[in-house]
């Protein structure tokens, strides 16, 4: 393969996984399963594994659950956080820093309260 080949090859890469991105965007979520502490979630040709929101955690957790919840199946964070896509079959949101959302926030805020969030992802 040449460079120009290449290039045109990582061009058509790159639009294909754009597409899957704006099929995400454009999808309306649906709930398909529950795994322990998580819910499973079809976003257009992604599955999401999102931490279940419950009644009895404090209200802080269900204030960072419940952003992280709203970013994952929206594709957007209140912090600013984008959807992005890192493969064919993989979609990040990297929250700022500050972000309750965010994995070591999260993980922070359980610990102060004596729990633990388990993620799949
Ligand atoms: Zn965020």
């Amino acid at each position: 393969m040449n460079g120009k080949q290449a290039r045109r090859r990582r061009a058509l890469w790159r639009e294909q996984l754009e597409a899957r991105l704006a099929q995400a965007q454009t999808a309306t979520p649906r709930q398909v399963g529950t795994v322990g502490d998580s819910e499973v979630w079809e976003v257009g040709p992604f599955l999401m594994a999102i931490p279940t929101l419950f009644d009895d955690y404090p209200a802080a957790i269900k204030h960072a659950i419940s952003r992280r919840r709203r970013a994952a199946l929206h594709g957007h964070c209140d912090c600013g956080a984008e959807r992005r896509i890192v493969n064919p079959h993989t979609v990040a949101i990297d929250h700022a820093n500050d972000c309750p959302a965010g994995d070591d926030q999260l993980d922070a805020l359980a610990a102060q309260h004596g729990l633990t969030v388990r993620r799949l992802t």
